[in-house]
């Protein structure tokens, strides 16, 4: 009998701990959106941009079915197919300009351009801009050789793939701020068209909430190791902003706040996104603007100041990239269709897809958000404005430990206040808006005031 029973006494001591339980709610719009992304869809988009032969920068610009220029062609008028299905609400345009010749990677003045198409918001009061990129060009091994096959399936076809499948399907999802989807051009030759489009974007005073790069998110295979995983993605954000003002750099070494600028925010945001709308995937925070040494089309974002994060393979593969078509020892090279990954690239457009429709269609952040330092106390007084854009119900303050990635703890009010009774040196906050459609902002990190 007493063995019996502290047997049973074990079990449960046993199962206890795993009733922890995580809810998914998911919001049902967005959630029928989401489940429209198409592996199919995705598949012809890589298929005929390879078709191009090559989609290097210095490649023709006017053959007809061959280069950068017919390449360039063909991704506008997908965009303007789709703008057919818009109301009116997308429009799209090829951005060009003449890039002078450099000591680098252009060789000779040519004539560039950046696909883009813009799905106007519904509330005409909702200034913000959402913007999301793959890059359009590609290279061999060589990066000056502009003539020889460069498919650029992965790099980044997938990424201009995800792009055309979400202005199909935005085309016909109101949503109530700007959605830019962009093919940008001239990424190999040093971020030239993401510059080009960052530059543009802060001298016409955009108001751009959040930026995604999607360079590579279709490979699932490693080289070297020889590891397969399509179930994870790497999210890349900065910690410390690029750009900073004295003050802001004050504040953020004062509040050890290198670990929470805007672009960190954002990654958080996103992977809690990721878990809530897209089976079987993982969104993996790297602290890091990019890979090692390495750079991409977010960065010029984050060089003015923007929200910008990038999204990338778990896995590279070095085969496959930047590599000239051929077989060698046995080892086929080159970036090529059959090496990528659909049923990945379909769950990685999901992710950018419910990301965007998530943020455009809840409010923005709170203004003004502080943390009470008139005092010293044990409890954390916490207070804000209402959102610039969009109506809140309520607000989540958000909670974690110093040493936590991800908020471990939300708090409910409808107040634009709070006191928490948890200690402000031993807690990171947060705050985020609650739209009446229950859509939730990115989480702002509190200044502090009195
Ligand atoms: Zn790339």
């Amino acid at each position: 009998m007493f063995r019996k029973i502290s047997l049973s006494v074990l079990l449960f001591s046993i199962i206890m701990p795993t009733f922890s339980q995580t809810v998914i709610k998911r919001n049902g719009g967005i959630n029928r959106l989401v489940a429209g992304v198409s592996s199919d869809s995705l598949r012809s988009y890589i298929q005929t941009l390879v078709s191009f032969g090559t989609r290097h920068t210095l490649s023709s610009q006017t053959d007809h079915d061959h280069g950068i220029g017919a390449a360039r062609n063909w991704v506008l008028s997908k965009f303007q197919e789709d703008a057919l299905h818009s109301s009116g609400r997308m429009t799209a345009k090829m951005d060009t300009w003449i890039e002078p010749a450099d000591k680098h990677r252009v060789n000779r003045p040519v004539l560039m351009g950046n696909v883009m198409a813009t799905i106007q918001g519904t509330d005409p009061a909702d200034g913000r801009i959402f913007v999301v990129s793959g890059h359009l060009d590609s290279r061999c091994t060589n990066i000056m050789d502009s003539t020889d096959a460069s498919p650029g399936a992965n790099d980044d076809g997938s990424g201009v793939a995800a792009v055309l499948e979400m202005a199909r399907l935005l085309s016909r999802f109101p949503l109530k701020s700007t959605v830019v989807l962009v093919a940008v051009t001239g990424e190999e030759q040093g971020l030239l068209g993401s510059t080009h489009l960052a530059e543009e974007a802060k001298e016409n005073h955009w108001d751009i909430s959040a930026m995604i790069n999607n360079d590579m998110i279709g490979n699932s295979v490693s080289s070297g190791t020889d590891k397969h995983d399509n179930t994870q993605v790497r999210i890349f954000s900065e910690g410390i902003p690029y750009v900073e003002t004295e003050q802001e750099e004050r504040l953020r070494k004062a509040l050890a706040g290198e670990n929470d600028s805007r672009s960190r925010e954002l990654a958080r945001y996103i992977k809690t996104i990721g878990n809530t709308y897209v089976d079987n995937l993982k969104v993996v925070l790297i602290y890091r603007r990019d890979r090692f040494l390495r750079g991409g089309d977010h960065i010029p974002f984050q060089e003015r100041g923007y929200t910008a994060i990038r999204l990338t393979d778990f896995y590279e593969n070095y085969d496959h990239q930047h590599q000239d078509v051929r077989i060698e020892n046995g080892i086929r090279y080159g970036d090529l269709p059959q090496f990528v990954d659909y049923e990945y690239l379909r769950k990685n457009t999901c992710l950018n897809l419910a990301t965007i429709a998530c943020l455009a269609d809840a409010p923005s952040a709170p203004e003004n958000a502080r943390i009470d330092i008139s005092h010293l106390s044990n409890e954390t007084h916490l207070y804000w404005q209402l959102p610039k854009y969009g109506k809140a119900k309520g607000y989540y303050v958000l909670m974690r430990e110093t040493d936590v990635p991800m908020w471990q703890k939300k708090f409910y009010t409808d107040s634009t206040e709070i006191t928490l009774p948890y200690s402000r040196d031993n807690f990171f906050f947060a705050i985020q808006s609650v739209g009446e459609n229950g859509l939730l902002s990115v989480p702002v990190f509190p200044g502090i005031g009195r």
